[in-house]
């Protein structure tokens, strides 16, 4: 599928959510537009030669403000790839209520070419180019790290901000998020997409009658997980998964090949062997698949497929020959508009991107709060609750003349830290979000998948907010 193919998914998506709103055609094509699309090619000098880079920052959505969304370096870039990914953008924050319009940037390079020093100045760049024409700010758009970037960049980015306007603009760190957390960045932010992916799962699981539909028992624990990249997303999903979860993951695949174990792969060991060997093909007791045939990952047979590389992994092409009972989506756009409809039909569960993944975009909410509130979270009340707590040990302990045990007592007289607050919130917006469109789902006639129901709820948030400026219907 091409990239123009992708953006068209994304819009079919819409069209199809659109259908179940009863909105004024004018509103409906209003959100579904990009509003801004910045494109600029600029020069930097890698070693003696002078390279003109391709890049992008789109703003799909000003209805909300600043707008927020990751910066990919990938050299399969398109400007139509980032506006596909900046329109899902907007519907994923108003799924999980983080109000910000949807944004997402694209430089066109393949990262592993370059050495730090070079990356450093192409980041430098592209954000000296995002300054000067107003495309970032903590009021006015905030990136984010995507496929191809992470804290390091984030970090070039903030300084980059800072060298230009931090005399001027107060909030200066709220310009960027995935910082990291010794320069404004916040705990729990590099796992988040992870984490949350994981809720979402859990969240759908733990639904009996869902569950059963697929002939599957209630509950994550037990349920066997396939996982395409092991990425941050990827490998954060499985973590988590297969410790908080207890799911046994039985296959993963990457861009050296892919393995198989139907008696489980301990995904730490696998990450400690493939940063030893540079590969995860060989690994010991797990059938190997080499790069040419990594594809069949997304066919092993399983509970939960978690595609968490790119778009466009379940296609026309492989959806009839998909086992999978639920599919995840990690990352975004993985699977296409035709595709979808026939897994619909088969009666498999997908948990959209939108929904799965907003996990980051939600801990880079937290982050930007901390930031214009200059002050990590629990500072204020972290001691007093701890002392709070402790009085109430101690009250139970004389009112019942029984002693609770120090490891006891330290369980329950605690004071909640950063990372605990980042968790909580994260575990909170995720399970609201998925009720919020399961009920959806599931009082609407006709509908019959998670995605469309989450458009339908992004769409009429959306609307609203439009709505309240007095120019539509
Ligand atoms: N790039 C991530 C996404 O696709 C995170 C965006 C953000 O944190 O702003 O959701």
């Amino acid at each position: 599928m091409s990239k123009s193919k992708f953006f068209q998914s994304v819009q079919n998506y819409f069209d199809k959510a659109a259908r179940y709103t009863n909105l004024d055609d004018g509103l409906l094509h209003q959100i579904k537009t990009c509003n801004a699309v910045y494109r600029i090619n600029f020069p930097v000098k890698i070693g003696n030669q002078v390279k003109v880079v391709e890049a992008y920052r789109v703003q799909h959505s000003h209805h909300r403000n600043p707008t927020k969304g990751g910066i990919r370096y990938s050299r399969h870039v398109t400007q139509e790839e980032v506006m596909a990914l900046a329109t899902l953008m907007t519907y994923k924050c108003a799924i999980v209520d983080v109000p910000f319009g949807g944004a997402k940037g694209g430089v066109k390079i393949t990262p592993w070419e370059y050495t730090g020093d070079e990356l450093e100045r192409i980041t430098r760049r592209y954000t000296a180019e995002l300054i000067k024409r107003n495309f970032i700010g903590p009021a006015i758009d905030v990136p984010a790290p995507d496929y191809g970037t992470g804290a390091r960049e984030m970090a070039w980015i903030y300084d980059t901000y800072q060298t230009f306007k931090g005399g001027d603009v107060i909030d200066a760190a709220g310009c960027v998020t995935g910082k990291p957390t010794n320069q404004n960045g916040i705990r729990g932010r590099t796992e988040a997409t992870g984490r949350g992916v994981f809720y979402g799962i859990r969240e759908a699981c733990s639904i009996e009658e869902d569950m059963k539909k697929r002939g599957l028992s209630k509950g994550i624990e037990g349920k066997t997980m396939v996982i395409q990249g092991l990425g941050n997303v990827g490998s954060h999903t499985g973590m988590i998964s297969q410790d908080e979860g207890g799911v046994k993951i039985i296959g993963f695949g990457e861009v050296e090949g892919a393995i198989y174990d139907p008696n489980g792969i301990d995904i730490h060991q696998l990450l400690a062997f493939r940063k030893e060997t540079g590969s995860i093909l060989n690994y010991p007791g797990a059938k190997s698949f080499p790069k040419e045939e990594r594809d069949i990952v997304m066919e092993f047979e399983c509970d939960i497929l978690v595609p968490a590389a790119l778009e466009d992994q379940i296609t026309m092409e492989n959806v009839d020959r998909i086992k999978a009972k639920i599919i995840a989506e990690a990352a975004n756009g993985p699977i296409n508009s035709g595709a979808q409809e026939k897994l619909i039909e088969r009666g498999v569960m997908i948990l959209p991107d939108v929904y799965l993944n907003a996990g980051g975009v939600t801990v880079s909410y937290f982050e930007w709060l901390k930031n214009l509130s200059h002050m990590r979270f629990g500072r204020m009340e972290k001691r007093f609750n701890q002392r709070a707590f402790t009085n109430l040990v101690e009250l139970v302990e004389e009112k019942t003349g029984k002693i609770i045990g120090d490891r006891e007592k330290s369980v329950v007289a605690r004071g909640a830290d950063e990372i605990d607050l980042v968790r909580s919130g994260l575990e909170e917006t995720m399970v609201v979000a998925y009720h919020q469109t399961r009920e959806i789902l599931n009082m609407n006639g006709g509908l019959n998948d998670l995605r469309t129901a989450a458009f339908v709820n992004a769409i009429l948030k959306i609307s609203n907010d439009y709505q309240s400026l007095g120019i539509f219907p």
